[in-house]
């Protein structure tokens, strides 16, 4: 599908009436989806049972994917800019990793002893992040980073955790938009992202009951809003000071750069935590750093920790990380998928300046989010400062914006946070730029009723 194939979009006397109407059309060319999610209410809360993947009145139900593409249950192809946020670096189905998922069914699932693989995956991701020693594989980002923050406190002796308002560390590690109802009853401290004399203040007078700071080097969920060096590298100074374990959540930066972002960035933290793309598109997350701090779980060590888990090393997972993270995921695809996204971003803000409305393109690499707002963004404060009395305009004019890019063929989230993969070809990358340009011409009038 091109631009110019689409009919011309109505225009609007107001944002809800353009939401309205957009919304409308939604619900008129998906009813393959609508019917799906009416069945899923009856026994999913909300027909859902991963939030992040929600948005009203109902999802795209997705039904297949194919290199940088996907296709809706109403049969509508999409250049994939979701990419499993963020965890599909190698496209749908890349080859060589269906080929090892393959040999890996055929030889037999779930068989109750160290695989042939994980010591080789193992291998290749302390081969790529200088600071990981040792590291061990669990399910989830989410999971990863709990067992981060729990060895932590075990090894450290000390009770509390600092983070940084906008951050995401998982389902039960939530930050953004604020502090989660089910987060895990661990004491936290929050302090601010990039604002390196309020973190160090903060580590200072915390110091005594800090078994750990957490941080992602880029907030991903909070905004795609890259971290300060001298805001990280702070933060490394002080914990080595202070006897706190340092731990960079890279479950989703770990993909912008060959070693990470701290890789790039030149910090070593103490743990690092990982999932995502590692397992080559299966369930994964792992846990690594230190050597001396990992040896704790060594079990043929007297009072080791415990670290069960059926699926720790679930052959899938082995299997398919090791063949994507050593044949497909080379270094040089790596720097190559992050110099592209880099360029995309360089020129979205090229056309909304062109434009002149309040639009930025934020992120590192390949992973990019886009702000109704001018101005630097440097952390959740500034988000909120830029968004303060007109919220749920700015919600509306995001709905808007996923809505008429998905008219146009492009999959981005509500949040306008996306990235591109490897599998993102250059031809998407103009459509994707043709859409904003689209979108900025017709609904710019929109945008500057709310923000200026
Ligand atoms: N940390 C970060 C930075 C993440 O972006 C995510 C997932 N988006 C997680 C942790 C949680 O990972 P998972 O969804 O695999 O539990």
């Amino acid at each position: 599908m091109t631009v110019a194939s689409v009919a011309a979009r109505p225009a609007n006397r107001s944002l809800p009436a353009a939401l309205a109407e957009a919304e409308e059309r939604y619900v008129r060319a998906n009813p393959a989806s609508q019917r799906i999610n009416a069945a899923a209410q009856a026994v999913l809360p909300g027909g859902n049972t991963r939030t992040t993947v929600y948005y009203a009145p109902f999802p795209l139900c997705i039904r297949a994917g194919r290199g940088g593409h996907v296709t809706d249950a109403d049969g509508h192809d999409y250049a994939d800019f979701i990419n499993e946020h963020t965890a599909t670096v190698f496209g749908h189905s890349d080859p060589v990793v269906a080929r090892a998922l393959a040999k890996a069914i055929a030889d037999g699932l779930t068989l109750g002893g160290p695989s042939l693989y994980e010591h080789e995956l193992a291998a290749a991701i302390i081969a790529r992040f200088r600071s990981i020693e040792r590291l061990r594989f669990c399910n989830s980002g989410t999971e990863a980073n709990l067992l981060a923050l729990a060895t932590a406190r075990a090894v450290t002796g000390r009770p509390a955790v600092m983070m940084f308002k906008g951050a995401y560390h998982g389902s039960l590690l939530t930050f953004t938009p604020g502090p989660s109802p089910i987060n895990m009853p661990i004491p936290f401290v929050e302090s601010r992202y990039n604002d390196r004399e309020r973190a160090l203040q903060d580590i200072e007078a915390n110091a005594d009951r800090l078994a750990a700071v957490i941080v992602e080097p880029m907030q991903g969920g909070g905004g795609a809003i890259a971290g300060d060096k001298a805001f990280l590298a702070g933060l490394r100074e002080s914990c080595s000071r202070h006897g706190i374990l340092l731990v960079f959540d890279e479950v989703m930066t770990s993909r912008l750069g060959p070693g990470g972002l701290q890789g790039r960035l030149g910090i070593a933290p103490d743990l690092t935590t990982l999932g995502k793309y590692i397992g080559g598109g299966m369930t994964i997350g792992a846990f690594g750093g230190r050597a001396d701090i990992l040896a704790r779980f060594d079990p043929g060590r007297p009072g080791a920790f415990p670290h069960g888990g059926t699926f720790n090393n679930n052959v899938l997972a082995m299997a398919a990380g090791l063949a994507a993270l050593t044949e497909v995921l080379t270094v040089e695809a790596v720097e190559t998928m992050n110099t592209r996204g880099d360029a995309l971003r360089r020129r979205m803000n090229e056309i909304a300046a062109r434009h002149e409305v309040a639009l930025q393109a934020t992120g590192v690499g390949s992973i990019f989010g886009l702000h109704f707002q001018r101005g630097p963004i440097r952390n959740g404060d500034d988000l909120d400062a830029g968004a303060r009395g007109h919220e749920k305009e700015i919600a509306q004019l995001k709905s808007l914006f996923q809505l008429d890019l998905f008219e146009r063929g492009l999959y981005v989230t509500r949040r306008i946070l996306c990235n591109i993969s490897l599998a993102t070809s250059d031809a998407d990358i103009e459509l994707l730029l043709a859409a904003l340009d689209e979108f900025l011409a017709t609904r710019g009038d929109l945008i500057r009723e709310v923000v200026n």
